[in-house]
């Protein structure tokens, strides 16, 4: 039998349609990957006893002819989303112990369309970070190594565990999170497909909340249609989240025409930074030519305020972590470190169960909101913030999607920025200002690094066109054919 793990969950639905295999025995491959993948520390739970029962509920619905769109798929579960009855961490000390009574709607309906849970993501501490380094679980390793080089890499993050359990072929797919990267900056890191939808497509019901006007749930999976098909699933109307948008949710998968004569490209001029990677530079250029050759037009827009989505970002971000993260408290979730009063119970639990990266955003957030200074940062950043919005509003009168690189440079060693907090916020450059304005943005594995690393081109779109944000990915997709994968010296 082939190798199942190998399998995008398109061909995997195939396979068990036709009957070559079952849930079961793609979900028991993915459970021996996974326990072999350990020093890559992609999970900080493993639930392999509730895959195995998943998988076979599966195979009696699919004999019954009422399978599901991701029926008999093993993921992985960012452990950002709620899970009933599964330890939930966002990663921090502060959430010791904390099993949630319910399930966030996102994986609900995944769940619901047949979705397998192989176990809980790791990620950076409250999805704060780019190199999932902040984790009270420790750091997750990119399976990527340089060529000739042994010095381990960051697989990006916050979605770090997500990005390496697909990247390693432990999970078929992973959910992620993105704020301001989080998703496409890891899918890039690590050659795999990572969509964040318009703000509003998933609900945030249940994920344990960042920053709640930039927070958006999406798929990373191997390849653009799996991205579609499990986009769909995740998808859809939340009456308990009241910024989850009321549209019917399209089926992604038929936007994948591979069709995008005519439709016109923007290429930012912007995004052209001073001291620029000159392989980021090709590679962004190569992308234009497989546009141009498939027929799309190429149009020059200007984003004039995207020198500012960084800073805006930087105040907005921290200030709704500061306010969203005083629940925890020692009373209400998780850890709990006694002192003489009440005051000094809250004190000592926060001052414990925080990480470094978390209490300087939550230092900021409080700065940028209190009395006297709130005009002048929170204020100021909303209004750039709406600045941003309307120069995309402005580009997208002229162009159908937009053509980015993800990252300014490939994966980065471990340890290499940890110190270097401005140095680790640079990262989020080519995400960040889609965040900002809402929109759909998709990064494509693309090329490889001059040391042999991936690197991924972001294609962005109008809100809630997804499906032209889909159409244009595949067809760059098809255009780099990327098959390259990282040698499996992980594997225990
Ligand atoms: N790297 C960015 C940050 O640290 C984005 C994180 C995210 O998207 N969750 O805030």
């Amino acid at each position: 039998m082939t190798d199942l793990t190998k399998l995008t969950i398109s061909a995997a639905l195939d396979g068990m349609a036709a009957g070559d295999f079952s849930a079961r025995e793609l979900t028991a491959a993915h459970i021996t990957a996974m326990e072999a993948s350990n020093v890559l520390n992609a999970f900080i739970t493993k639930t392999p006893e509730i895959a195995v029962e998943a998988a076979t509920a599966s195979d009696t619905r699919r004999a019954k002819g009422e399978a599901g769109l991701m029926d008999g798929i093993p993921i992985a579960m960012k452990d950002l989303f709620c899970t009933e009855g599964v330890l939930t961490t966002a990663a921090s000390h502060i959430l010791d112990g904390f099993t949630p009574k319910y399930e966030s709607t996102v994986s609900g309906n995944l769940w619901n369309e047949g979705a397998v849970m192989l176990g809980k993501a790791n990620l950076d501490e409250f999805a704060m970070g780019s190199s999932n380094e902040t984790s009270f679980y420790g750091n997750v390793i990119n399976p990527w190594r340089r060529a000739g080089d042994d010095h381990p890499l960051v697989p990006g993050g916050s979605s770090g565990g997500s990005a390496s359990s697909v990247a390693s072929f432990s999970a078929m797919a992973a959910t992620g999170t993105d704020t301001g990267g989080s998703i496409r900056q890891p899918a890039s890191f690590v050659g795999i497909v990572g969509m964040k939808p318009t703000y509003g497509r998933c609900s945030r019901w249940g994920v344990v909340a960042f920053a709640s006007s930039l927070d958006q749930a999406g798929p990373m999976t191997r390849s653009v249609r799996d991205s579609a098909i499990m986009l769909e699933a995740m998808a859809g109307f939340d009456p308990k989240d009241s910024t989850s948008v009321d549209m019917s949710v399209p089926d992604f998968q038929s936007a994948l025409s591979g069709d995008i004569r005519g439709l016109k490209i923007g290429i930012p001029k912007e995004y052209q930074l001073d001291g620029m990677n000159p392989e980021i530079q090709a590679l962004w250029n190569q992308g234009i030519d497989w546009m141009k050759a498939a027929g799309a037009e190429i149009v020059n827009i200007s984003l004039p305020n995207t020198k500012y989505a960084l800073p805006a970002y930087y105040i907005i971000a921290p200030a709704e972590a500061s306010s969203n993260l005083a629940r925890y408290d020692g009373v209400r979730f998780g850890l709990r470190v006694e002192g003489k009063d009440l005051n000094d119970m809250y004190a000592s639990t926060r001052a414990e169960g925080f990480g470094d990266e978390v209490k300087r955003r939550l230092l900021i957030g409080t700065y940028a909101l209190s009395a006297g200074y709130y005009d002048a940062y929170y204020l100021k950043a909303q209004k750039v913030r709406t600045r941003i919005a309307d120069d995309f509003k402005h580009a997208f009168q002229h162009v159908d999607a937009i053509l980015t690189p993800t990252t300014p440079s490939a994966a980065f060693g471990s340890g290499e920025k940890s110190d270097d907090p401005l140095a680790m916020y640079l990262n989020d450059v080519f995400t960040v200002p889609a965040s900002l304005a809402g929109l759909p943005g998709i990064s494509v594995p693309a090329g490889l690094s001059g040391e042999g690393l991936p690197l991924g081109l972001q294609v962005l779109a109008k809100p809630f066109d997804e499906e032209t944000l889909f159409k244009v990915a595949g067809v760059l997709e098809t255009a780099a054919n990327f098959t390259a994968t990282p040698d499996d010296w992980w594997r225990g």
